[in-house]
């Protein structure tokens, strides 16, 4: 999935250091949420985004230079971005060679969208959590968790393989490794990954 060893070899040959194991694109900021400490300062006025033609031609250029056949998709809300008529699952279509992760707030997975993301089988999503109901709502809005969990069902349902992504703060810490969180992703049946970031020591204080 990182590189096709025909492709990698004779980037490193031209280049003479080695191509990136992947990479992440924020095709747009854009974002219904408006959770503390938003690493990308999204919001839903925020209209900055990359065109689709760019992002896809990204996504191509990894591949033909050094034949990276993952690509992350990190936002804003990827599953708001719009751009020439065309939306994220539709750049997964248009790119069946390359599995894309998405990292998503997972409110705006509803039965239409998990279908659709059966349907191209190449887009998985990360749905950010902060813990149990108390902590992620208390970071992401009253209501979220109740979302997600819907969310999770409706892509259980559908059979698309998704994780959840999980920043440890100081708030959390503790909760995020116990096992009562541990309980409620087996409970959830998230089958696929877990992620867990750590926020720089500062940014750990802030939040
Ligand atoms: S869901 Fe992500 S992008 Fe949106 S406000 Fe929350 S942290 Fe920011």
């Amino acid at each position: 999935m990182l590189g096709e060893k025909e492709r990698r070899a004779p980037f490193i040959k031209k280049f003479n250091f080695e191509p990136p194991g992947f990479v992440t694109i924020s095709p747009g900021k854009r974002c219904n949420l408006h959770c503390i400490g938003c690493y990308a300062s999204s919001s839903s006025a925020n209209a900055e985004k990359l065109d689709y033609d760019i992002v896809s031609r990204i996504v191509q250029e990894t591949h033909d230079s050094w034949g990276s056949h993952f690509t992350v998709i990190s936002g804003g809300e990827p599953l708001m971005w719009r751009s020439q008529g065309k939306d994220i699952i539709n750049l997964a279509a248009d790119h069946p060679y390359t599995f894309f992760m998405m990292y998503t707030n997972g409110t705006l997975i509803n039965e239409t969208t998990a279908s659709r993301l059966a349907e191209v089988g190449n887009l998985t999503p990360a749905i950010s959590v902060e813990g149990l109901e108390k902590e992620t709502d208390a970071r992401r809005g009253q209501g979220v968790h109740s979302r997600i969990l819907k969310a999770m069902e409706n892509l259980r349902h559908y059979g698309v393989p998704f994780g959840i992504s999980v920043t440890a703060t100081k708030e959390n810490a503790d909760l995020v490794v116990s096992d009562e969180f541990i309980d409620f992703t087996s409970r959830n049946r998230v089958p696929f990954m877990a992620g867990y970031f750590n926020t720089c020591p500062l940014a750990a204080v802030l939040l």
